[in-house]
């Protein structure tokens, strides 16, 4: 039998991707549900190529621009309610969760009640809500299996071990464009968006261009690992051929390598535990020459420094650190401020929102409401 997927942001980079993976792999699997929040025009390429049963778009107007377009082909869901129908409704057997930020939540947490396989790429949704979700995951016995390269290497190199003999985590990190600049003053909106390795969307590439990426794949492992946060290291690896490693206690180190490519993560979180034949990538090592390895400068890059901070915290503090990056990348991209004021708007925020030590689902997303509400008032 086919498994059939759903897609939680199909026009994404990890949507598009996912779907040239299905594409591949025509018998194994067949497409569900597709959601975007207003590409109708990508969607609709889409449909026809992939013939889901549904379709989410978020925008009101847009949706009801497709229903018009597509003359019934599939159902047509709306607005945030949508999603959730969707995920909770729907005859999927697994959930590529690949919204970007705190919006994939909701939907994540309905295919895990459903006991439904999660493909996370939504790092965001561990980083608001960890500890809810590992209990959730635990309570309906769901596997998240992640697509998060770093996450997907570090879960490679776990088959067959026990987890008693990790001594740490190394999350390789690229450094960004920005590694080797003495300092970040006077960056633009381009040059941010340049990323070395990887094509991305612009959140993750802004992200990453700030190290803020890392530090919330750093509370991504933490959750998806159940390691606290000194056995996770990060190591600068700019070629980002080494997607991360595991040392053990015998200070033996594992390793997942290939050229960069998220086709592959994602399709291992699809056929886990099997591995299908595919050929995404050519690993050809002298072309790659050779690997080199930095220690991160956590003051220059202050962002990652803030997320090791509020793993300390624990509580909210996260969702604050999470929600007020939301923000200050999104004003960052449409010229409101500058590149460098990104880490003193999350730390502003840190600073001035109360933290709850212990919140349940509503006061998280009373955090991320009011989080973002702070930071836009605070700088308009
Ligand atoms: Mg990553």
């Amino acid at each position: 039998m086919k498994k059939r997927v759903c897609i939680l942001g199909s026009s994404g980079s990890i949507g598009v991707n996912t779907l040239r993976v299905i594409s591949t792999f025509r018998d194994l699997f067949e497409v569900d549900s597709l959601t975007v929040n207003s590409n109708i025009d990508l969607l609709e390429k889409q449909i026809d190529e992939f013939n889901p049963k549904t379709v989410v778009v978020k925008n009101e107007k847009k949706a009801d621009l497709l229903r018009a377009k597509i003359n019934g082909r599939c159902d047509v869901l709306s607005g945030e309610e949508g999603l959730v129908e969707l995920t909770k409704n729907n005859d999927y057997d697994i959930l590529v969760s690949s919204l970007v930020g705190f919006a994939g939540l909701a939907p994540t947490i309905e295919g895990i009640k459903r006991k439904k396989r999660i493909a996370l790429a939504n790092k965001e949704t561990l980083v608001v809500a960890g500890e809810l979700i590992k209990k959730l995951c635990i309570k309906y016995g769901t596997e998240i299996i992640p697509v998060d390269s770093e996450h997907s290497a570090i879960y490679q190199c776990l088959v067959g071990e026990d987890v008693k003999n990790i001594k740490k985590l190394i999350l390789t990190a690229s450094g960004g464009p920005f590694f080797e600049r003495e300092s970040l003053d006077n960056i633009t909106v381009d040059e941010a968006l340049n990323h070395p390795n990887w094509k991305m969307g612009n959140k993750v590439t802004i992200d990453s261009a700030t190290m803020m990426n890392k530090g919330l794949e750093v509370i991504e492992a933490h959750w998806l690992f159940d390691l606290p946060k000194d056995k996770i290291d990060v190591i600068v690896h700019p070629q980002s051929i080494i997607h991360s490693m595991v040392e053990f206690n015998d200070r033996s180190i594992k390793a997942q390598l290939s050229i960069p490519d998220m086709k592959l993560p994602i399709q291992y979180a699809l056929s886990y535990p099997d591995r299908y034949e595919s050929n995404f990538v050519d690993n050809d090592f002298p072309s790659i020459g050779k690997l080199t390895f930095y220690e991160p400068d956590k003051t220059k890059f202050r962002c990652l420094g803030l997320a090791y901070e509020v793993m300390e915290h624990g509580g909210t503090s996260p969702c604050i650190l999470n929600a007020a990056n939301e923000i200050a990348v999104d004003k960052f991209l449409h010229g409101k401020i500058e590149f460098k004021e990104i880490p003193k708007i999350i730390e502003h925020a840190l600073n001035n929102i109360k933290n709850n030590s212990e919140p349940d689902l509503e006061t998280i997303f009373d955090c991320d409401f009011q989080t973002r509400e702070y930071v836009n008032k605070v700088y308009n």
